[in-house]
């Protein structure tokens, strides 16, 4: 993976401004999930997310987590904004050693790039499908 340039500083946030966070690595994945929790949380079909270690990612403001089971067995933290509620990303910063976005909260997503699709088989009729390239897994891949 290559190296992320300063002026290649990608930059994100909840509605209100009041979370702002800055990736200065490169994304380790970058993937589509179509889970019943992404769906929940979202308020959608689907999320596009991207896996960013924790030494490439800043937040700037307080964002509250909210803790619940993953469908792995393990504990999903997810960070929103306590004021306007955006969705922002996963994990406990200080602590998890990288962290998921969601990149609906980039300020420019245009660079965002799936490779993968996990739950595929929770995708409602009405959604669109992942796009041509992109790995389709029914469920969670074996592995993961
Ligand atoms: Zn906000
Ligand atoms: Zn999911």
């Amino acid at each position: 993976m290559e190296t992320l340039m300063p002026d290649t500083m990608r930059t994100g946030g909840c509605l209100c401004g009041a979370v702002r966070y800055e990736i200065t690595a490169e994304p380790d994945y970058a993937g589509l999930c179509y889970c019943a929790d992404c769906q929940k949380v979202s308020g959608s079909a689907f999320v596009g997310v991207v896996g960013v270690p924790a030494s490439g990612f800043k937040v700037t403001g307080e964002a509250s987590r909210y803790v619940c089971k993953a469908l792995g067995g393990g504990d999903a933290v997810r960070n929103s904004c306590p004021t306007c509620h955006s969705l922002l990303f996963g994990g406990i910063v200080g602590q998890d050693t990288s962290h998921t976005v969601y990149v609906g909260g980039l300020d420019d997503g245009s660079w965002f790039a799936p490779s993968f699709a996990i739950f595929a088989s929770r995708r409602p009729a009405w959604a669109p499908e992942p796009p041509p390239g992109v790995a389709v897994f029914a469920e969670m891949p074996p592995g993961r």
